[in-house]
């Protein structure tokens, strides 16, 4: 799935400030640590570039830096998906263990366009859908679900452009939202989206700011992730804290200490 997204981005087109967007996107999901769809074996230097580069301020040079940001990691994933399952497509085999069975993959014609999506909507389709089995909505979900779904709904929609024949399949999909796109919110009603824009909690003065370079929950230690990634950051101390985590602080902001310390800096 890593390899797919990234190559919808390598040939997205997008501008520097989408093609950041959508780097940060994947990034945080499948790349930093404890990244909710990691890729395996991938080294700290791998990781540590992309963030390198995602942390300097834009400008308009940094398109085609951009745009092979994620090509060692590529390497990587391509190399451990050939290890593991030499004998499959690559398409169909990349993050996909946990929700197919492989052998269920096994009948795919390479390079038979028609029957490479009915294949994909007969088999992608159901797993898709199991994603959301007993969830009441998207935001329900578990994380680790919630990336998968995206990251599965990404390659139906924008790799494979399949529209499913089953109507309750077309309507999960435009639901979910998905990686290297530019209007997110869609038909797909992210419910934090109505989230207020600042909060007060123990003191701290939160506002909501989206997300473009790795950072931290103060409360869970968690980073934040994923697409349309947002945070509160305090005005007055360091805290970030994910949106979610906000009723479950307990720390108060201390800003006298903090002005202090910027007194002496
Ligand atoms: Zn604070
Ligand atoms: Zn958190």
């Amino acid at each position: 799935l890593f390899y797919l997204i990234t190559d919808i981005y390598q040939n997205s087109g997008g501008t520097t400030k989408e093609l950041r967007k959508w780097a940060y996107e994947i990034f945080s999901t499948f790349l930093i640590p404890n990244a909710p769809l990691s890729v395996p074996n991938i080294d700290q230097p791998i990781v540590q570039a992309i963030d390198k580069v995602l942390s300097c301020p834009a400008n308009s040079e940094q398109d085609d830096q951009l745009k092979r940001l994620f090509i060692a990691a590529r390497q990587v994933s391509v190399d451990d998906a050939n290890d593991h399952l030499t004998d499959f497509r690559q398409k169909r085999q990349i993050g996909l263990g946990t929700v197919f069975d492989r052998n269920m993959l096994a009948g795919v014609v390479v390079g038979d366009r028609a029957k490479e999506l009915k294949v994909a909507d007969t088999l992608l389709m159901p797993g898709f859908e199991r994603l959301f089995a007993g969830a009441a909505d998207f935001e329900s979900l578990e994380t680790r679900s919630q990336a998968l779904a995206c990251a599965l709904g990404t390659v139906i929609k924008l790799g494979l452009c399949l529209r499913p024949s089953c109507n309750v399949h077309e309507k999960l999909l435009d639901k979910c939202p998905t990686f290297v796109t530019k209007d997110k919110s869609g038909k797909f009603k992210i419910k934090s989206m109505a989230s207020k824009r600042s909060v007060q909690v123990k003191g701290h003065q939160f506002l909501l700011n989206n997300v473009n370079v790795t950072v931290y929950c103060y409360h869970c230690r968690e980073a934040v992730w994923g697409i349309n990634a947002q945070a509160y950051f305090c005005t007055n101390c360091d805290v970030v804290l994910h949106k979610q985590c906000t009723s479950a602080l307990t720390d108060s902001c201390y800003p006298a200490q903090t002005q202090k310390a910027k007194q002496q800096t």
